[in-house]
């Protein structure tokens, strides 16, 4: 391949990189995309939940031909306080009505579509083939290296993931600091559906999403659970300093996680098929280096460090696609795309008019007593309410604000607030 030219070259297979390819392929343009796994999908590690809004803004319809798994009708926050548990269960019928609002989905088959699809529009797709360097001319990126091969291209996208070396190599942006990734790690665990659907009380191609706080030991960070066709999607994401700073292993906090009383129920009798870590990019916003493009080059997906995380609602995916779909637009428009291009496309598809409005959410993670102190209240409160041993219980206020005490001062209480207040 050592003499091939292409308009765009788009490296790495992931969501972001798929879905501009693709964009790219169906206008016509001569585009190679290449992944450094095997295949696509082979390298990823994603709790797998997929706002589905993402692929409708690529083309109408085309989630009907993904390989989706269910379609989220029930959000669930457990909080978690060691053996104790409190799980609110919001269930809503119409987020799965019309075109879903979101799916669980299994990035081996999802990314292994989504290469296809750019494929089947014209792309040349090679798996196997790592991107070791850009070829840099004239202080433009006119190409990219792979073992002794190079290849050249008008534009080159870099779309290999939160550490990517292509931005790097470009002087973009400097190493992946510790306070702005989270480290994930995810086990899929199967189990026949009729046993899903009886645990989590759904039918069919209906599924749940859960999310637990307090099971990282006060370290910042949660735990997800997605329920699959035939497998559960579990795992935990935390800040990888602190974790450090506690000198407790990713593998500790996952495996207490999994025994946790409300989490074992749920996959006793499973069988565990994958097991992976990974990073995540964790501040949004702020997190999003000051630019994102030189000439004849530009970064998207968790390469740009597109993320948002309210603790709730984590999404990745759906940013990676819209970004794809950004970058896409930009040099369909320009051929050789300035700046300014692609982050108008940016503002215009709503990723950053979307970002900048949690910019400052990050701030409630830094309110430590979520992981771990307010999780315990809510379950002591609430347990103290269920409780009925025979005794006369001593008056309700009194205990509450008791249990309050011994878990949090007044002032530490409206500290957090305030914090809180100040980051929605
Ligand atoms: C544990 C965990 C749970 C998550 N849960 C969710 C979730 O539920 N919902 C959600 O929306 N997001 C979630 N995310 C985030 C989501 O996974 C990412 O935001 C998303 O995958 C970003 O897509 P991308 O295409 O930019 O990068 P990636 O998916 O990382 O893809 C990058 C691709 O580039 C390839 N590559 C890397 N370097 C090279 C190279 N030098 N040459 C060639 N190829 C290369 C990689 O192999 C990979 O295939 C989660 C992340 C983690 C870690």
């Amino acid at each position: 391949m050592s003499d091939d030219s292409f308009d765009v070259i788009v490296a790495g297979a992931g969501p972001a990189g798929s879905a501009c390819a693709y964009a790219l392929a169906r206008e016509g343009k001569n585009v190679l995309l290449l992944e450094r796994g095997d295949s696509a999908g082979a390298k990823n590690v994603s709790g797998g939940r997929l706002y589905t809004y993402a692929l409708e803004l690529l083309e109408p319809g085309m989630y009907l031909r993904a390989p989706l798994q269910r379609r989220i009708v029930r959000e669930q926050v457990m909080l978690v306080e060691g053996r104790r548990a409190t799980t609110l269960d919001v269930a809503d019928p119409a987020w799965g009505e019309g075109v879903p609002q979101s799916h669980s989905v299994v990035r081996a088959s999802l990314d292994a579509w989504f290469a296809s699809e750019a494929e089947a529009a014209g792309a040349v797709f090679a798996s196997g083939m790592r991107v070791d360097g850009l070829i840099e001319e004239n202080g433009r990126i006119a190409g990219i290296r792979v073992g002794e091969d190079e290849m050249r291209a008008d534009v080159v996208v870099a779309a290999d993931g939160v550490n990517s070396l292509l931005a790097q190599q470009a002087g973009l942006f400097p190493d992946v600091e510790a306070r702005a990734v989270g480290v994930g790690v995810k086990e899929t665990i199967e189990l026949p559906d009729s046993v899903i659907n009886a645990r989590f009380g759904v039918t069919g191609e209906e599924g749940v999403a859960r999310v637990a706080i307090g099971c990282t030991e006060g370290i910042s960070g949660g735990g997800f659970l997605y329920t699959n066709k035939g497998s559960l999607s579990l795992g935990i994401v935390f800040n990888p300093e602190q974790a450090a700073a506690n000198g407790r292993q990713i593998q500790e906090i996952f495996q207490d996680f999994k025994e946790q009383p409300s989490i074992a129920a749920l996959i006793d009798g499973g069988t565990s098929v994958e097991y992976g870590a990974h990073l995540v990019p964790e501040i949004g916003y702020h997190g999003i280096p000051k630019r994102l493009h030189r000439e004849g080059m530009l970064v998207i997906g968790d390469a740009a460090r597109f993320g948002i995380n309210t603790g709730l609602v984590i999404r990745g995916m759906d940013l990676a696609i819209v970004s794809g779909l950004a970058a896409a637009r930009a040099i369909l428009q320009e051929g050789t795309p300035t700046g300014p291009a692609y982050l108008s496309q940016l503002e215009e598809l709503a990723l950053l008019p979307t970002m900048r409005a949690y910019a400052e959410f990050h701030g409630i993670f830094g309110i430590s007593r979520i992981f771990r102190e307010y999780p315990a209240l809510a379950n002591q409160a609430l347990g103290f309410m269920f409780n009925v041993d025979g005794k006369v219980p001593p008056p309700m206020l009194k205990k509450l604000l008791a249990v309050v005490k011994e878990n949090v001062t007044f002032r530490q209480l409206a500290a957090d607030a305030w914090k809180g207040y100040r980051s929605v």
